[in-house]
């Protein structure tokens, strides 16, 4: 990543603002931003934290909106239903969602990391805030952490701990509702425990990694753990919109307020954008991997460029090139390519979609099994698997395309799948003698749900030698 100005020292590069000499970790203590960026950012993690938490009480026709249930391997995304057996359309969406983000952080750098990321919304909007509320400002959080433990830090410390945990578990609760629905979940609240000790154990482990997360790993998880952020010295260039010191209006840097020096650029060289930033990076050393683009040194900044009289911006959204040439190109060859190659993804992905059949049949030659005669027919045995992937009950039947007159005789009823449900069982297919060609000839048998055809499926019919 290549956005500071060359002659500046590089030695930032050799180290990391959350780790010291000797390796142990620096806790950072952002100072308290208020600006524009910060007040939209703020009702931007309402919107989101409204959705996540309502999520799994919306319904579409009495099911969830999102259910990601990697036990059963049944996942509702929007409403619609996915089985294992669409794992194709799964496999597409994936990879479309990959190029998505590729080309999105190539044009728009850690735009999401800031605005929309549930970890940054989650550890600046929330849990901040209640450190905030609890403990004070930056000055006050390092007063309290180096005071012997009085009255005062026990109290602040304790209601912390408890707003804390309360949160990570209500937290775990929404993860696990996400998993397992609802229902199954109140089921586990309110049942006796004894009977859902895998559920308990699962709460339990998720509050204990969210609060370990928030409590004390906090932008580690951003630094060390996401791959996002890990990934972004290949996917930004000179041309991607980041958050950056505009270092030709900002150099010189000089701390005199008044009489400056000719050469002094705008940066006062007041540090209030190192003192807010939650990962304790200074932004005029250029685009860095700890950045999260959580905009707090754009406010502060902004609000030293307003005291000093001067255009805000000196910190902005911008390109490197916007910065040194004064250009700004959104639509490069790499970005048209991958414009090129999501497009047909997309593509892909509606047509799989829209193409995938309610339910999806395995039809197969019963195994150790011949053929019977059954007077003027040839008769074979084939088991049935079904899946239902609506929310209504479905019941299939069956008819062979090739010939008209051939039977099929169910063993038992017909096949009738509960919604979102799987049905096994087997029937016979009776081809009359005069159709009958070879053993292993070729059939191919319709596949009907609530009266129209929704697939069909090929295997083979065997006979005597002719
Ligand atoms: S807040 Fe602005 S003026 Fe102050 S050090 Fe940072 S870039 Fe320079
Ligand atoms: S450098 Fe600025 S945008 Fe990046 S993490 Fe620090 S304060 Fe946030």
């Amino acid at each position: 990543m290549e956005t500071a100005a060359p002659e500046k020292p590089q030695s930032f590069r050799d180290t990391i603002a959350t780790v010291d000499q000797d390796g142990q970790r620096v806790w950072i203590y952002p100072k308290l931003v208020k600006g524009v960026f910060y007040k939209y950012r703020t009702y931007l993690s309402w919107f989101f934290l409204a959705l996540l938490f309502s999520g799994p009480f919306i319904r579409v026709h009495g099911h969830p909106l999102m259910l990601f249930n990697v036990l059963e391997r049944k996942f509702i995304i929007f409403g619609l239903a996915f089985w294992p057996q669409d794992f194709n359309v799964l496999v597409v969406g994936v990879i479309a969602f990959i190029v998505f983000i590729v080309l999105f952080t190539a044009v728009f750098g850690r735009l999401f990391c800031g605005w929309v990321c549930p970890q940054t919304i989650f550890m600046e909007m929330v849990f901040r805030k209640i450190e905030y509320w609890i403990e004070g400002d930056a000055a006050q959080q390092r007063k309290l952490a180096g005071m012997p433990w009085n009255a005062e830090k026990i109290r602040k410390r304790s209601t912390k701990f408890l707003l804390f945990f309360s949160l990570s578990f209500l937290i775990a609760n929404t993860f696990l509702a996400y998993i397992i629905g609802t229902d199954d979940l109140f089921k586990i609240i309110l049942d006796d425990p004894r009977q859902h000790l895998g559920g308990l154990a699962a709460i339990t482990i998720f509050t204990g990694i969210f609060f370990f997360v928030y409590w004390w790993f906090r932008e580690q998880a951003c630094l060390i753990v996401c791959p996002y952020g890990r990934l972004q010295g290949v996917l930004l260039d000179k041309n991607s919109i980041n958050i950056t010191y505009d270092f030709v209006r900002g150099e010189k840097r000089d701390k005199k307020i008044k009489n400056r020096p000719e050469d002094a650029g705008d940066c006062i060289d007041c540090k209030k954008c190192v003192a807010v930033c939650p990962t304790g990076i200074d932004i005029r050393n250029g685009t860095q991997l700890e950045c999260v683009n959580c905009t707090n040194c754009i406010d502060a900044c902004d609000e030293i460029m307003v005291a000093m009289n001067k255009p805000q911006g000196l910190i902005r959204y911008t390109s490197y090139n916007n910065i040194v040439e004064k250009t700004s190109q959104v639509f490069t060859t790499r970005v048209k390519a991958y414009t090129v190659v999501l497009s047909l993804l997309l593509t892909l992905f509606f047509y799989l979609l829209l193409s995938r059949p309610d339910t999806e049949t395995t039809i197969l030659r019963a195994k150790g099994q011949l053929y019977t005669e059954q007077g003027i027919y040839y008769s074979n045995l084939y088991t049935l698997k079904s899946i239902n992937k609506t929310f209504e009950p479905v019941e299939v039947t069956f008819k062979i395309k090739e010939f008209p007159s051939a039977k099929i005789r169910m063993v038992g009823s017909n096949l009738s799948l509960s919604p979102q449900g799987l049905a096994q069982g087997a029937m016979f297919v009776d081809i009359p003698k005069v159709h009958y060609r070879a053993p292993g000839m070729k059939l191919s048998i319709e596949v009907y749900a609530k009266g129209k055809k929704v697939e069909t499926i090929s295997t083979r019919f065997t006979g005597p030698n002719q």
